[in-house]
């Protein structure tokens, strides 16, 4: 039982309701199939988590694994910071629960909107952009050393994976995986376990990181875009204010082109790429995102049926091509050629999949 939840331990718990509804029976049946596309792409659709209770979603979802664990939910619900021995408990339930499939733990993700109820709150004009995620790992490392000993321990000798958040700079990402491997060391020099394959990789939430020198892409393991936070800095608009936070789309042609430059980017170094902000989870977007090359989609659970439906039901290179004529043509969007492309071509498809997000999303 929670009382009086934070927003986001809220929505977790309405995603979960959102997988026990009637509208899931509908894609039961293709629970156990591949998202793969009528051109032959296959797409990984891995799901969102962040609480206990999301765990049974990952069985009935389908979902290939947990593209984005965001460990802050974790902390959100104590009113006390954890110790290390329960955080390595519950990240080893975590790693239990999902039965042999990869999860994607980030490391907190505190500040912005998400204020500890422990903490004294930063008295900052632009949370968003101020003192969150990496940059209070970095400067004030203790919690976030705490926290990289407790994934070491609930791996226990098997593979992790972690991803730092909030990376503007190719120097944050190094320093942040340098604290890691040093974890480890002291781990093992300790007679521990360490783990057997480790991946570290950075979320993309900041237009800076596009840009970042060709060693960072190589370093990384791989990357996955946060949409979330991209698409406000893009935009320089606030995703938490309701005045604009839909004034700007994830089908415009300059937002695509970023995407589609950190595709690039990710494909010249041989590092894989994802997306897990919200916008993988809506069908017409995944399909532009899957049509750019993105090769991973992480979502909500009760996302992932809607997804795979549209992304086997189309040709991902005609998606593909009329991003690329729009684009050149200079069109305002490509939400209404997607959209009219979308219903044309994949008929059986609910009629909402190809309409824009409502203002609740
Ligand atoms: C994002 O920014 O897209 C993301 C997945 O992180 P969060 O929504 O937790 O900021
Ligand atoms: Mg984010």
């Amino acid at each position: 039982m929670h009382l009086r939840p934070e927003e986001s331990v809220a929505a977790a718990f309405r995603d979960k309701i959102a997988m026990q509804t009637a509208a899931q029976a509908r894609y039961a049946s293709l629970r156990d199939l591949p998202a793969t596309a009528r051109c032959g792409t296959t797409v990984a659709l891995m799901m969102n988590a962040g609480l206990m209770a999301d765990l049974p979603s990952l069985i009935g979802s389908g979902a290939e694994g947990v593209g984005l664990f965001r460990t802050e939910l974790q902390f959100l619900i104590r009113n006390a910071v954890p110790k290390r021995g329960e955080l390595a408990a519950t990240y080893a339930r975590v790693i239990e629960a999902a039965q042999g499939r990869p999860v994607v733990f980030r490391t907190l993700d505190i500040g912005s909107d998400k204020v500890l109820p422990f903490m004294k709150p930063e008295d900052e004009p632009n949370p968003a952009m101020g003192w969150r995620a990496i940059r209070v790992g970095l400067d004030r490392p203790g919690v976030l050393r705490m926290q990289l000993q407790a994934l070491i321990r609930a791996a226990g000798g098997g593979p992790l994976t972690v991803m730092f958040p909030f990376i503007a700079r190719a120097a944050e990402f190094e320093a942040a995986r340098a604290m890691l491997l040093s974890e480890i060391d002291r781990t093992g020099a300790r007679g521990e376990a360490v783990p057997d394959r480790l991946a570290v990789g950075a979320m993309l939430e900041t237009p800076s990181l596009v840009y970042a020198p060709d060693g960072f892409f190589e370093a990384a393991d791989f990357v996955s875009i946060g949409g979330n936070d991209l698409k406000q800095f893009f935009f320089a608009a606030d995703r938490e204010n309701e005045r604009v936070r839909r004034r700007y789309d994830t089908l415009d042609p300059a937002y695509l082109g970023l995407i589609g430059r950190i595709v690039e980017r990710c494909a010249a170094a041989g590092t894989p790429v994802s997306f897990c902000g919200e916008d993988a989870g809506r069908p017409l977007e995944a399909i532009a995102l899957a049509a750019l090359g993105i090769g991973t989609l992480s979502m909500r659970p009760a996302s992932i049926g809607p997804v795979k439906a549209a992304l086997r039901a189309v040709d991902l290179r005609e998606a593909g091509a009329i991003i690329a004529a729009g684009c050149a043509a200079g069109v305002d969007s490509l939400r209404p050629a997607l959209a009219d492309w979308l219903r044309a071509s994949a008929p059986d498809l609910p009629g909402e999949t190809a309409r824009a997000p409502a203002a609740t999303d």
